[in-house]
């Protein structure tokens, strides 16, 4: 695999996040806070923290089933008062995902900068997801609640999201119905 691999792939666009989308940072945020007695801040500047993160079920397993239909790219923020997290989010991605993440890891602290078919993100607002430019679904809430929920919906919506039919009677109106 190279650069222009990626470059040359049309396929749409997959972004996914790795706090509790691919990796389980809960489960052990609160396991060392309760081992070494420290607040949740002080566990998210840990040197090595971010590379022990153990997936969350299924995520590995999902993201080999979604490289065969997206272009994915990994989409997080690391954290910027542990300026080792940049390193150890690649090491993560090398240990846990080797191919499917290849080159493919994006840092930022503004998600909505990016465009694509998606962007599966547990959090809607704190790194501007809701200004990403396609689906944003939201991971850990209904209808969305864990991988055996998004990757069914996202192989059988490969291209774009089914219509949501919420919304019609706004259109009802715009056009005089
Ligand atoms: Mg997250």
């Amino acid at each position: 695999m190279s650069l222009q691999t990626h470059f040359a792939d049309t396929r749409p666009k997959l972004f996914l996040d790795m706090d509790g989308v691919l990796c389980d940072f809960v489960t052990a945020a609160e396991r060392v806070m309760v081992e070494r007695n420290l607040d949740r801040a002080e566990v998210a500047r840990e040197y090595g923290f971010y590379l022990g993160l153990a997936p969350l079920p299924g995520a590995i397993e999902a993201v080999g089933e979604l490289d065969k239909v997206f272009n994915i790219y990994i989409l997080t923020t690391p954290k910027w008062s542990n300026p080792s997290s940049f390193m150890e989010k690649r090491m993560w991605i090398e240990r846990h995902l080797y191919n499917p993440g290849f080159k493919k890891l994006i840092l930022t602290h503004n998600k909505g900068l990016f465009s694509g078919r998606a962007l599966v993100d547990d959090n809607p607002t704190r790194n501007n997801q809701n200004a990403f430019g396609g689906e944003l679904i939201v991971f850990g809430q209904s209808p969305f609640e864990d991988w055996s929920k998004v990757l069914p919906y996202l192989l059988e919506n490969p291209n774009k999201a089914p219509h949501n039919h919420d919304n019609d009677w706004i259109e009802d109106i715009a056009n005089g119905r």
